[in-house]
């Protein structure tokens, strides 16, 4: 290794102080200090400048001992430091001193590149000595800025594919009602054909509950584009019953399905919990909806939806279904989405489902054995100091 050059300038403090041993110590150091180190004084005027250092600026050491230390810097933090020395003199406040600092250092061809930059300072024969190490940066900064490319075209890109999943989520969640309202109306022009005061009855029922459907299209539409914009649910005690036997009337006119037998057994005061009304509907309706088109072959078909207080602050629901129920053997998770076995079915149903139900706080589990009729339970916190219905 050469080298490296003690500079004259540096002299008087070694001469007096140090022995020949501390010389060839300073020289390895500056030698082999992996950093790029410069040693100045009050004035600024190198005193030292290390083999790393004559790399990195493309420098010799002797080319810039003797000068002022503002010939490695950009012409804008030559300001800087002028202005940080004077302040540093006569207030003797730390700007950099023991903090470090990113600054733009200037190479011998005049190229400018960062540097981290940290300062040291010693004191010798009533002089300051600054030590200054610096590590050039530019491949860091380069990385740096890529990540954060990278991270803005990701963001970018979930932003899309959120706006996607909302749109076919939006779709599926229309799709109950909608086709709800086909439904009513259609039985409500079949008794038409042969009107009587008693059809009648059915069929203002059926107008009825075609209107409630479509206002219910309606609230879908409002909560989910709420939803977006405020990213959270509306949460307010809910009766957890009324809820239940909307979705029992429902299914008993099969959805646009098969019509399935609809046992319903929901504990008497049943505690509130607190949730948003609709978006707990759509999740039982989903689940309904699945076991009536999973039950088209199956005879005797059955549907049992329980609700009960577990006592502990929580509040079960079960859909149970006697249909094919789930090949557990699949390797996929039946709430992942777009999984579907049905033909033009999206598979979001179930996703969609337990999103709602993660985002009320609670869990929804599939607790059939495979093939055994769908079995789904859900767990949700009752409402702290509701007063029960
Ligand atoms: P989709 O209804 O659009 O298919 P879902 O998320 O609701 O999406 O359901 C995904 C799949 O899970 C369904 O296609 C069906 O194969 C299966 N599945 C859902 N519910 C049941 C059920 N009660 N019994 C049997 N299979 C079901």
């Amino acid at each position: 290794m050469k080298d490296t050059q003690i500079p004259t300038d540096m002299s008087p403090f070694l001469e007096t102080e140090a022995s020949g041993h501390l010389r060839s110590l300073l020289r390895s150091i500056l030698g082999s200090v992996p950093d790029a180190m410069i040693v100045i004084d009050e004035a600024g005027i190198i005193l030292a400048f290390s083999r790393a250092a004559e790399d990195l600026f493309g420098y010799k050491a002797e080319a810039v001992t003797g000068r002022n230390v503002s010939m490695l810097m950009t012409t804008a933090d030559r300001v800087h430091h002028d202005r940080y020395m004077d302040n540093y003199m006569t207030t003797g406040e730390k700007q950099i001193i023991g903090i470090g600092r990113i600054v733009q250092a200037q190479r011998a061809s005049g190229e400018s590149f960062p540097v981290e930059l940290k300062i040291g300072e010693a004191r010798l024969h009533g002089r300051r000595l600054f030590t200054g190490y610096l590590r050039d940066i530019t491949r860091q900064q380069a990385d740096a800025h890529r990540i954060s490319e990278m991270q803005a075209e990701l963001a970018n890109f979930s932003r899309l594919s959120a706006v996607g999943t909302m749109a076919s989520a939006m779709a599926h969640e229309l799709n109950q009602p909608l086709t709800a309202v086909a439904n009513y109306l259609e039985a409500a022009r079949d008794m038409l054909e042969s009107p009587d005061p008693e059809t009648m009855d059915l069929v203002r029922e059926a107008l009825n509950a075609a209107t409630a459907q479509s206002i219910r299209a309606g609230q879908i539409v409002r909560r989910l584009r709420d939803y977006v914009s405020r990213g959270e649910l509306e949460l307010r005690p809910v009766t957890l019953t009324e809820i239940i036997s909307e979705v029992v009337s429902l299914a008993k006119i099969g959805l646009g399905g098969r019509v399935a037998r609809v046992i319903e057994r929901v504990d008497e005061n049943l505690p509130v919990v607190l949730g948003d009304r609709v978006q707990l509907r759509q999740v039982l309706l989903n689940l309904v909806k699945n076991a009536i088109e999973a039950l088209q072959d199956t005879d005797n078909p059955q549907i049992w939806i329980s609700a009960k207080d577990t006592g502990s602050g929580r509040v079960l629901i079960s859909v149970r279904d006697n249909g094919p129920g789930f090949d557990l053997s699949e390797d996929h998770d039946p709430f992942n989405p777009f999984h579907s076995s049905k033909p033009g079915g999206m598979g979001l149903g179930l996703s969609i489902c337990q999103t709602i139900v993660e985002a009320h706080g609670g869990t929804i589990r599939l607790t059939s054995p495979s093939g055994e009729g769908a079995s789904f339970e859900i767990s949700i916190e009752t409402a702290p100091g509701a007063p029960s219905p």
